[in-house]
């Protein structure tokens, strides 16, 4: 590679251009003041908004911190960093190195934290105000998202968004957002908080988009949405039959559900023979049963 000649670019192009480094690579330059708090330094770094603030005494408890010494390199270095009693005169590398593990190990702790009691409350005012964004499905009407991790390992999948209307998952829309390791909200914290709040459990709905030409239904995924209703009815029958009553939004609320006792009619659709409109409809379709 030819090396280039040095460019004489002027100061605030040169800041502008640091601050544009830091946003792509927010682990390359030291962002923190060491005599500064930790903790609201990391809550409000850009990037950071999905975190809540845990609390002192949760930190200081080192029953929460069973196992993370192993997990994080320079553990009380970074610990004592985050609690605010760090006192190392430590070259730049180094603190660089400590505060990498101790954003890591805030994260590991924080996975912990949010499904206690304390945290999930933090957690829950997040979510009503919408910190975590809102489901881009449109049938969703921007019905508010929560993070969570497809592993509890870190260094596994990055965090994504969990819409509670739709049961469906979602890459965060911003690239910060997208790069958080996903074992700092862990598989469980949004399914524990509609345990524990189960009143924020939104309504079931039938709603869904219905692909048409010029008004008429595309035959394959009619089909697919016939199969889908019947299956939903089937489901609705059996859990009728187990004494619980599945609602959905649309349910007319003095409307009586009437069930069929001999329902056999659930088999699949055979939609390969159905006449199929336009040349992308697929002929075929995996009915992922
Ligand atoms: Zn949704």
């Amino acid at each position: 590679m030819p090396s280039h000649p040095p460019i004489n670019v002027p100061r605030h192009v040169a800041e502008n251009l640091r601050s544009l480094s830091l946003a792509f690579h927010p682990d390359s330059i030291s962002k923190y003041r060491f005599d500064r708090p930790f903790i609201p330094q990391f809550i409000s770094s850009r990037g950071n908004e999905y975190f809540c603030e845990i609390d002192e005494e949760y930190l200081t408890d080192r029953f929460n911190l069973t196992g993370l010494n192993t997990e994080v390199q320079y553990y009380q270095y970074a610990l004592d960093l985050i609690t605010d009693v760090f006192d190392l005169d430590a070259d730049d590398d180094l603190r660089e190195q400590i505060e990498k593990s101790a954003r890591h190990l805030y994260g590991l702790v924080h996975a912990r934290y949010i499904v206690t009691t304390r945290g999930l409350a933090k957690m829950l005012d997040k979510y009503k105000k919408g910190d975590f964004g809102k489901c881009p499905r449109v049938l969703c009407d921007q019905h508010p998202l929560l993070p969570m991790g497809q592993s509890d390992l870190p260094n596994q999948k990055t965090v994504k968004l969990y819409c509670a209307k739709c049961e469906d998952i979602y890459n965060p829309k911003s690239s910060r957002h997208a790069s958080i390791d996903g074992s700092y909200f862990g598989t469980s914290f949004h399914n524990i908080l509609f345990q524990v709040y189960p009143a924020l459990v939104p309504e079931k709905s039938i709603r869904r988009y219905e692909p048409r030409v010029y008004g008429f239904r595309v035959h394959a995924s009619a089909a697919l949405a016939r199969w889908q209703d019947a299956r939903r009815e089937d489901m609705r029958e059996r859990l009728h039959h187990a004494n619980i009553d599945a609602t959905f939004v649309e349910d007319s609320e003095d409307e009586e559900y009437e069930f069929d006792d001999d329902n056999e009619d659930d088999d699949k659709p055979d939609i390969s023979k159905e006449v199929v409109v336009g040349d992308q409809a697929p002929a075929r379709m995996d009915m992922g049963v």
